[in-house]
């Protein structure tokens, strides 16, 4: 059977190859070879020249010599140029990296054919790291397309590049003859109207036409999405047989005399239709899992508080649990305002909360005389223990593990209903493959009166400019934060930019006061420095982005974020989150170099354009694709797609999961014979996607 052929015995592989293939692409048996798919194909009909070559075309293929090589640039900018002919005009072969393999490998006056995506730089056609490949191995195949493999730098080196692996598959082929066991049944083809999957793995790698290798890519997706889904919901199912909720029938004082004659404010639209969404899960005798995604500023807090309330209503105690001991602090002294009065003993516990003051907090807990603990992750640890935990509010969940939510489990006799709120909104089609057991509220509404956020893009040359901007905002009594990146790879040279900027503000600013936080601080000084903001006894506050976290001073207006051009599009709304949360108009000033990257642009625009989370988390997974995705990576979640796109398959991703949520329904506890095979490959999936494990 082909499913368990090793790979070695495809003709062009051999031992070596094996080795190479398994190490690099985790790719063992013929099997595994063919879920190998191309990254893109190209219409190999088709040759251009150069002179009919324009800026914007898609990836295109010309054909001609290298005139000569070129060096310019230094340092990071370090480039080699390739002056590229074909007689009708001239293109610029461009590469930053590898430029002595380049060099050693392309030779001047041969004849080449070069595939890349054409754009123009001061005025002149260039292709930025091409395909080469010497035009007589280049078979100009009357079909056309002709697929292209991803290979890493290991295996470029023992030429097994794309062409190689290409050459595999066609001598993979004929194995496909006898057909390859269906991976889904009869019914599931039928209502989807799917290609089989021997006709798709042979298209997918070699397309009789356009058309067949679409049918192909919605076969293969439809099949990746489908039992991801069918995983995730199986999961859920499972838990919620073993696991019965606590039942929340009563609304009582606590939350009635709250909302008669304490809250603060008129709730918005959203807030009351997401109270209501938990307030009927809680009742459901279902346990709770619910991701209330909202923008920053718009509310959350309170909805914590008042679902808190319901639970007290019930006899039950609750709990919320924030990443940061600022954050918590600031938490606690709100919560103990808003419901000054009402009777709940509401409490902190934090890290630095030890000795008699945590012996009595806990004893409390032990006995139910706590209502609500407040707290980072020391409300999690062992020697934290409730008598009825009823719910567990998680904020700004990105910094929290799945395993972590998990142990919040174990502080009562059953799962406690869990509300994990975000502001880092997670696209739909994200939130339900990587949260899929997870039921969603969103707050999309900001509470009325507030002053949308200017934001600003400005060179770093206008230095003074800026100066004199925050001059008069400090003189009109506001604060600012001025932001500098810190990122691993770079962390030295980063550190130094952020201590040299932070002089600077100093210098421009001696009748100030100017605080410093950074990551690499001791926890005390920093708690310091970011007290002395949080009071108005600084006016400017130079920091990396671990400010980003909920802190709320409602009196910063403007936020100044240099080196722009680092942050990905979600940390950016983070940062610019801290700001615009009074009355007065607030700024976000976003500081870039002259030079920028095609998708620096597009960020800055998005930014510049829109104050809307989600559209800036859809347009960010569109950009960076979602392995990159802020919160899946914190989280341990880094995820990755063989063939499916989460940004674009939106629609596959829906009938794919209609279709699991159909199938768990019907057959809850994997038994019936027409589903087996189903179930079956479910397992084998299980076993070697390594994905999968971390996925709650
Ligand atoms: P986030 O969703 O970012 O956690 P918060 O809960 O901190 O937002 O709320 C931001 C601010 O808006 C707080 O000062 C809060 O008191 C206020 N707020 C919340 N809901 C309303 C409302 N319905 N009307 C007016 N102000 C509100
Ligand atoms: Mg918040």
């Amino acid at each position: 059977m082909i499913e368990q052929l090793d790979v070695k015995y495809i003709s062009g592989v051999g031992p070596q190859r094996a080795t190479l293939l398994a190490k690099e692409l985790n790719i063992h048996s013929v099997y595994d070879l063919l879920y190998y798919f191309p990254y893109k194909y190209v219409d190999r009909s088709k040759i251009y020249a150069i002179n009919e070559v324009t800026g914007d075309m898609p990836y295109i293929q010309v054909r001609g010599q290298i005139a000569a090589f070129e060096t310019a640039g230094e340092g990071r900018g370090k480039r080699l140029i390739a002056h590229f002919t074909d007689g009708t005009g001239f293109i610029d072969l461009i590469w930053f990296q590898g430029i002595k393999y380049v060099i050693n490998r392309y030779k001047v006056h041969q004849e080449y054919i070069v595939f890349g995506k054409p754009s123009v730089f001061n005025g002149r056609l260039n292709i930025a790291h091409p395909d080469l490949d010497p035009a007589s191995e280049v078979q100009l195949n009357s079909l056309g397309m002709q697929p292209y493999y991803n290979t890493t730098e290991k295996m470029k080196r023992s030429f097994l590049n794309s062409h190689a692996i290409e050459k595999m598959m066609q001598n993979a082929m004929p194995l496909l003859k006898e057909p390859l066991p269906e991976t889904l049944t009869p019914e599931i083809i039928a209502r989807q109207h799917l290609m089989s999957l021997n006709d798709a793995l042979r298209n997918i790698h070699f397309p009789q036409n356009n058309d067949a290798l679409r049918q192909a890519q919605l076969r293969l997706k439809f099949e990746e999405l489908f039992y991801i889904q069918l995983n995730i919901l199986r999961y859920a199912s499972d838990r919620r047989r073993k696991y019965r909720g606590y039942v929340f029938r009563h609304v009582g004082a606590f939350f009635n005399t709250f909302y008669r004659d304490y809250l603060p404010f008129e709730l918005t639209n959203a807030q009351k239709r997401v109270l209501r969404e938990i307030r009927a899960d809680m009742g459901s005798g279902k346990q709770m899992n619910r991701l209330l995604q909202g923008d920053v500023g718009s509310g959350k807090t309170m909805v914590a508080l008042m679902s808190m309330l319901l639970a007290l209503d019930n006899g039950y105690q609750a709990c919320l649990m924030v990443p940061t001991e600022i954050l918590a602090g600031q938490h606690y002294e709100t919560l103990c305002r808003q419901m000054d009065g009402l009777g709940v003993r509401v409490e902190l516990l934090t890290g630095s909360i030890k000795g008699k003051k945590r012996e009595e907090i806990l004893s409390g807990l032990q006995s139910g005389d706590v209502h609500i603990l407040i707290g980072t992750h020391a409300l999690i640890e062992d020697g934290v223990t409730f008598a009825r935990l009823g719910l567990a509010v998680i904020d700004e969940q990105h910094r929290f593990g799945v395993a972590q939510r998990a142990r919040l489990w174990g502080k009562s006799l059953q799962p406690p209903h869990v509300l994990v709120m975000t502001a880092t909104p997670i696209p739909r089609t994200l939130a339900m493959t990587l949260y899929g057991d997870l039921d969603v509220s969103i707050i999309d509404e900001l509470p009325p009166g507030r002053k949308p956020i200017a934001t600003l893009h400005q060179f770093d040359n206008r230095r003074l400019q800026l100066n004199d901007f925050i001059r008069k905002q400090v003189n009109e009594g506001r604060q600012i934060y001025i932001v500098y990146p810190l990122i691993k790879e770079s962390e030295k040279i980063d550190l130094k930019n952020l201590v040299e900027g932070y002089s600077q503000v100093c210098d421009d600013f001696p009748d100030l006061t100017v605080c410093q936080v950074h990551g690499q601080m001791k926890p005390a000084l920093k708690e310091e420095q970011m007290q002395r903001f949080v009071r108005g006894e600084a006016q400017i506050m130079v920091a990396t982005t671990v400010i980003e976290v909920g802190v709320n001073v409602p009196n910063a207006s403007v936020m100044v974020i240099q080196n722009a051009e680092r942050f990905g599009l979600s940390q950016l709304h983070q940062l610019r989150g801290r700001v615009g949360r009074g009355a007065d108009q607030s700024y976000c000033i976003l500081v870039t170099g002259f030079k920028l990257a095609e998708d620096t642009r597009k960020r800055i625009e998005i930014m510049v354009r829109t104050n809307d989370g989600f559209e800036i988390a859809e347009a960010d997974l569109n950009l960076r694709g979602p392995g990159d995705l802020e919160g899946t990576q914190q989280s341990g979640m880094a995820f990755e797609l063989k063939i499916a796109n989460l940004a674009r398959d939106g629609q596959i991703l829906q009938l794919a999961r209609d279709m699991a949520e159909r199938i768990v329904e019907e057959d809850p506890t994997c038994e019936l014979p027409k589903y087996e095979l189903l179930w079956h490959q479910l397992k084998k999936l299980r076993k070697t996607n390594i994905n999968w494990s971390a996925i709650s």
